[in-house]
């Protein structure tokens, strides 16, 4: 034994301890490994993940663009953006398919992100990207991957832009793609409904697409897909929204939304614009005689010419049944009557089936020159189509001037507006009467007066059976009187002609059974009765642009020197002096006439009265002159 066996147990040992390091080796090697693969998992994991988020992000704010309702156009460049700056394509874009006249298929270009090359073809070609028809070429990778609706990719991008610009020759095809880097251009096909919509082609410099990318492009197709629908059912809505079903020309109300703003622009650039107002002409008998769908034919046909006529600035609008208007902005009246009388022209010569043909009855007034106000210059035009109606149909006709209607024409026109629009429930006969003699005086002016004071006669009479007929003419020549005694200056004394026709207008609202009774009025209906003078100013005068100007005086025609009378219990110098003259006169005549509960009374009887009312209903200077007229002045 010794030292051998101590060195053979020793070498034994250090064996031992050899393999024990050995193994460990081993085993620390075999963990460096392993971590190094971790590692590397890690990393390929990691970036899996951050992918992964970055597609949710860009999911997400593909999503949340869609419920922000923007139109698609803005929505497409947005989803153009986010693929070509964040998720690192060279090139992206968007096409659609599209249709020419003959039925031939290409593609548009819906958005793109820029691309020197892209911008480099379109120079040489000399077209614009807006209005390029791309070449739908069946059999080439892009068809095949719509059709078979799948994600294809091709290395060939010089292929493609030479399907894309056939136009392009070699030499120019190189110049175009000269530093290119991009290695495939992949093709997602878009759909929209079940229907093909278009695709979406995505260049990278990488030179495959991996699963992962695969799957993002097709999830992002979906999202496109939906962002296509949702905007392409957003813009149908907001379409419907503004248009008239019937004839796809502008509703009323966004007729009225942009005659608003178009003021606001005149006036701030001190620049008119015109309205033209047009009514189809007998379209009650084309509906009689035809059928109600060749009305709408007739409605539809008009319709069209307006379109046609119209600039892309200019707002066509279906107002109501068969009333148009359009809008021209920038437009002053000689530009307007052109147009108006090329639209009037243009719809003579439709043909239309069955019917033959239909006119149009049209009124032009400008604003800034007519009016500075858009209630009266629609008002303006309208009154200048009732004209067109009046002399004949078929034609156009220029608003007047306010300045320059005098006070019959204006009295016609307040009459026929009334009637024409039904603002007064008067029986059908006395309508047809009516609206006959107006368009006679119309005709033939001689007498514009008489016929103006039979007419408010007749409908005096209609709201009330005691009043006599053959008054209207005596009231006016003793206000005229009463007024020059006055001293009142003629525009005034024009107000007060037409103001005298039209201050009782108000009763033709009130129950028949009230105005007409025969036994004393209960408070309650003498309150209802108070309401007249309101009505006629606030309801049935109002709209009407011509008589703004006589409206107070018409309010405050029941009004007393005292502060007793109605509506607003106004008194002494509040109260014009038309509105005075008015109830005096009215008085006056009232008190020459039977009333089931007294005789008339005799001219001294009368002037007694007034005198004792003076200061009280009347100033005293008011009934001074008044008697003074009276005993001075040939009056029946
Ligand atoms: P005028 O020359 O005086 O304008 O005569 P008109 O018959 O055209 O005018 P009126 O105001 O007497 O009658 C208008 C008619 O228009 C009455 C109505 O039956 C018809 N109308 C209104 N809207 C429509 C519509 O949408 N379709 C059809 N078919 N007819 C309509
Ligand atoms: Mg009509």
């Amino acid at each position: 034994m010794g030292i051998l066996s101590d060195f053979t147990s020793l070498m034994k040992e250090i064996k031992k301890i050899d393999k024990s390091i050995d193994s460990h080796g081993r085993d620390f090697s075999e963990l460096y490994e392993k971590n190094a693969r971790l590692e590397e998992e890690i990393a390929v994991r990691t970036k899996e993940l951050e992918q992964a988020n970055k597609t949710i992000l860009t999911l997400n704010s593909v999503w949340d663009m869609m419920n922000s309702s923007q139109p698609l156009s803005n929505m497409l460049d947005n989803i153009v953006h986010i693929l070509h700056e964040d998720m690192n394509y060279d090139f992206v874009a968007i096409f659609k398919i599209e249709k020419d006249h003959d039925d031939k298929l290409y593609f548009s270009v819906k958005s793109d992100s820029s691309s020197k090359h892209v911008a480099k073809a379109f120079s040489i070609i000399n077209e614009s990207i807006e209005t390029y028809k791309l070449p739908y070429v069946e059999n080439s990778i892009i068809v095949k991957a719509i059709k078979e609706r799948q994600i294809l990719s091709t290395p060939d991008i010089k292929g493609l832009i030479n399907m894309f610009f056939p136009a392009l020759t070699e030499e120019q095809l190189k110049e175009v793609i000269t530093g290119i880097t991009a290695k495939l251009a992949t093709i997602v096909p878009l759909h929209k409904n079940e229907e093909n919509f278009g695709f979406v082609m995505v260049v990278s410099d990488r030179p495959e697409t991996t699963d992962t990318e695969a799957n993002f492009l097709s999830l992002f197709a979906n999202q496109i897909e939906l962002a296509i629908t949702v905007a392409g059912l957003f813009e149908e809505v907001k379409k419907q929204a503004v248009t008239d079903p019937l004839t796809g020309l502008y509703n009323r109300r966004y007729f009225e939304d942009n005659i608003v703003k178009e003021a606001e622009r005149s006036l701030r650039l001190k620049q008119p614009f015109s309205l033209v107002s047009l009514d189809l002409d007998y379209l009650k008998r084309i509906n009689d005689t035809y059928g109600h769908q060749f009305g709408d034919l007739a409605i539809k046909t008009i319709s069209n010419v307006l379109k046609r006529e119209a600039r892309s600035i200019d707002i066509p609008a279906r107002i109501g049944g068969e009333e148009f208007n359009l809008l021209l902005p920038g437009v002053d009246s000689n530009g307007a009557l052109i147009a108006a009388e090329r639209i009037r022209k243009s719809i003579e010569n439709q043909v239309i089936d069955t019917i033959g043909g239909v006119t149009a009855s049209i009124g032009v007034a400008t604003f800034l020159e007519h009016s500075d106000r858009i209630d009266e210059l629609i008002e303006l035009a309208d009154q200048a189509m009732y004209k067109a109606k009046i002399n004949g149909r078929n034609q156009v006709q220029l608003a007047l001037i306010q300045d320059n209607a005098n006070w019959q024409q204006t009295a016609i026109e307040t009459f026929m507006d009334i009637i024409a629009k039904k603002r007064i429930p008067i029986d059908e006969s006395v309508c047809k009467s009516i609206n006959q003699k107006l368009e006679r005086i119309k005709q033939d002016s001689n007498n514009a007066n008489d016929t103006i004071y039979s007419i408010v006669d007749m409908i005096s009479q209609t709201y009330n059976h005691m009043y006599k007929a053959g008054t209207t003419k005596s009231k006016l020549l003793l206000a005229v009187l009463l007024a020059k005694k006055l001293d009142i200056p003629a525009e005034e004394i024009d107000k007060l002609k037409l103001a005298i026709l039209l201050y009782d207008i108000g009763n033709i609202k009130i129950p028949e059974n009230i105005l007409n009774k025969k036994e004393p009025l209960t408070e309650d209906e003498k309150n209802i009765i108070k309401q007249h003078p309101i009505i006629a100013a606030r309801e049935i005068l109002k709209p009407i642009s011509t008589v703004q100007d006589i409206i107070p005086i018409i309010e405050s025609h029941h009004e007393n020197w005292d502060g007793q009378g109605y509506p607003e219990n106004k008194s002494g110098m509040e109260i014009p002096i038309i509105s005075q003259i008015i109830l005096l006169v009215d008085s006056f005549y009232a008190m020459t006439q039977d009333r089931p509960y007294r005789h008339a009374y005799d001219i001294d009887k009368i002037i007694q009265i007034i005198q004792e009312e003076a200061g009280k209903r009347w100033s005293k200077d008011l009934v001074d002159n008044f008697v003074y007229v009276i005993k001075n002045e040939p009056i029946q």
